[in-house]
């Protein structure tokens, strides 16, 4: 099993709020008033924010009440291959970068293996192959490469420190010098949220020296897992956290797949538990299941949320937690408008969610392993491509086991191509692809069970993948992040809180989903008269001292 030494850290920069520290204290995350012990709140939704959210406030004393209009884990779900045990596709989060480290606690804690991500050019892939305009390159590491490759990357690192004094921010970041992380964050976020990813590569100088066909390589290869030009039009804001936070690097997957980790909180029986007996779980809470998906929400004269679930079960709750993708507040569920301000409903409803798509297939057994007699190469690679395909990664389960190929992962444009296409014309276009860069390998003739494709766009419970800030919208992201923070709402807006991948500052990590929920239950601890320890402040305490620049309306 793999030790998670502190490395990179999840620290800030627009929050620097140490929110693995706060989690791991032995002080707990705070106390309740006895009287509150076993008051329900709802939580909607039970993907990884959910599910921290509702394990958190059940460790304090409260009865987290969680609804789900669909699979427990929401975008970690990892899909079993029909008549496998442990065989799986991973059709959200797949890749977990360790220095997600509020995200590893809960992973550590539950005791789940992991292990290197088969990402390109990385030890855990083995070989690579990058194959560009029909011409196809075979490494093992960046060095292999023709040195276009070597000048596309020491571009990107060298546009990065030219614009951002990036090693400091980085050093700033693994240090958790919130002052340092702050001084140097603060002015950047004014120049750098209205330009785009592809404005900063165009305009740096170390790419204005380079050719177009740099720029073009670099959108299609990128940095650590692949291609970036996807991302070209988002807020350069967005890509720079990602860049800050290490989230690029060093990732592993969870082994047996990445619902294990809200799975197991659902069944954990935490050490530490105020009020309910040892033993109790969420399962135990929940006599097993989660409550149905909720269909309305509205404010009660006495102040209440009242919650409706798909079944017309109507109960009401001083204190409720959201953290379904917010345009679902608008499409899916009947939601009182007085229940947020329209500031918080413009942020919300201009969130903007990019499509994602991937396609697997389970074969008999990793045979990409096999060398080929003439090259002495791998049969097949872990592959970036300018095809339909994109990125195609291989997942070794052992030998003598089924291995999984997700043959195509891919956003935007080349996610909406598939759309339409069922998962077979899905598999043989990406079969036809892969046709072209490895002429005499038969993939198909290994292909065991039934395949498994994904849009999430096309799924009601998410209509995206995840958010893809644009440019401009740092303001709609702080609103949406802040709104934990009540005290100065009026009442009427009080009381409901959200929470989730789309609420935080990174989004398309689990990482922010589980920070936001963190905050959620902070917020929810305070609406309802509890507080944190005197040793351990939560990010409420703290919020006036680190709260994220405010560039007003
Ligand atoms: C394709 C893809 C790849 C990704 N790759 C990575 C990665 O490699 N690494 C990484 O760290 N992160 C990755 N992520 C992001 C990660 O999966 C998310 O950040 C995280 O899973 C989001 O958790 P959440 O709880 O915020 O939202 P969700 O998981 O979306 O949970 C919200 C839940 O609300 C439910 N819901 C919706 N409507 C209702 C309703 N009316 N009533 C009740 N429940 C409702 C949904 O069914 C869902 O289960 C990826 C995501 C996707 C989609």
């Amino acid at each position: 099993m793999t030790v998670h030494l502190q490395s990179g850290a999840s620290f800030g920069p627009d929050f620097p709020f140490d929110f693995d520290r706060w989690l791991r204290h032995p002080a707990g995350l705070g106390e309740m008033p006895p009287e509150r012990h076993g008051e329900e709140v709802a939580v909607i939704g039970a993907g990884m924010a959910g599910i921290v959210a509702a394990f958190e406030l059940m460790r304090l004393g409260l009865k987290p009440v969680v609804y789900e209009a669909g699979h427990l884990g929401g975008r970690l779900r990892s899909q079993r291959f029909e008549g496998t045990e442990d065989i799986v596709a991973e059709l959200g989060g797949m890749r977990f970068p360790r220095s997600s480290s509020t995200f590893f606690s809960y992973v550590d804690a539950l005791g789940l293996p992991t292990r290197p991500f088969p990402n390109p050019l990385t030890p855990a892939a083995g070989s690579t192959v990058i194959e560009l305009e029909g011409e196809a390159f075979y490494a093992r590491t960046l060095a292999d490469l023709p040195p276009l490759f070597s000048e596309v990357a020491s571009a990107y690192e060298e546009a990065l420190e030219e614009a951002f004094s990036f090693a400091a921010m980085r050093r700033a970041i693994r240090a958790r010098d919130a002052e340092a992380v702050r001084a140097l964050w603060e002015p950047l976020v004014r120049l750098w949220d209205e330009r785009t990813f592809y404005d900063f590569v165009t305009t740096s100088d170390a790419f204005q020296r380079l050719s177009f066909r740099h720029r073009e390589v670099f959108g299609q290869v990128g940095f650590g897992t692949g291609g970036w030009d996807a991302d070209f039009p988002n807020s350069m804001l967005e890509i720079l956290r990602v860049n800050a936070l290490e989230f690029d690097a060093d990732q592993h997957l969870i082994v047996g797949g990445a619902a294990k980790v809200p799975h197991g909180l659902w069944r954990k029986c935490p050490d530490r538990i105020a009020h309910w007996p040892a033993g109790t779980s969420l399962a135990t809470l929940h006599a097993g299941a989660p409550r149905p998906g909720v269909s309305a929400l509205k404010r009660l004269p006495d102040g209440r949320i009242e919650v409706t679930d798909r079944w017309g079960r109507v109960e009401p709750f001083k204190a409720v937690i959201a953290t379904c993708q917010s345009w679902l507040l608008t499409t899916s569920i009947r939601t009182d408008e007085s229940l947020f301000s329209h500031k918080l409903w413009m942020a919300m409803d201009r969130t903007r969610y990019m499509p994602a798509s991937k396609t697997f297939i389970m074969v008999d057994r990793p045979f990409w392993r096999d060398k080929d007699p003439l090259t002495g190469r791998d049969a097949m690679s872990m592959t970036l491509t300018d095809r339909l395909t994109r990125g195609t990664y291989l997942v070794d389960n052992g030998e003598g086991r089924p291995g999984v190929i997700c043959l195509a992962y891919s956003w935007m444009s080349d996610a909406q191509k598939m759309l339409p296409l069922s998962v077979d014309q899905r598999v043989d276009l990406a079969l036809a692809a892969l046709r072209q860069i490895y002429p005499t390998l038969d993939i198909a003739s290994h292909i065991i069970g039934d395949p498994i494709t994904v849009s999430w766009e096309a799924d009601p419970n998410f209509l995206g993948a995840f958010k893809g800030a644009m440019p401009g919208h740092y303001r709609y992201n702080h609103r949406m992040y802040s709104h934990f923070m009540q005290k100065d709402m009026p009442l009427s807006e009080r009381g409901l809180f959200i929470a989730g991948d789309d609420v935080s500052w990174t989004p398309g990590w689990a990482e922010g989903a589980v920070q936001t929920a963190l905050n959620a239950v902070w917020g929810v601890m305070a609406h309802l008269g509890g507080h944190s320890h005197a040793a351990n402040p939560g990010p409420g305490d703290r919020w006036e001292e680190l709260k994220p620049v405010e560039l007003g309306d």
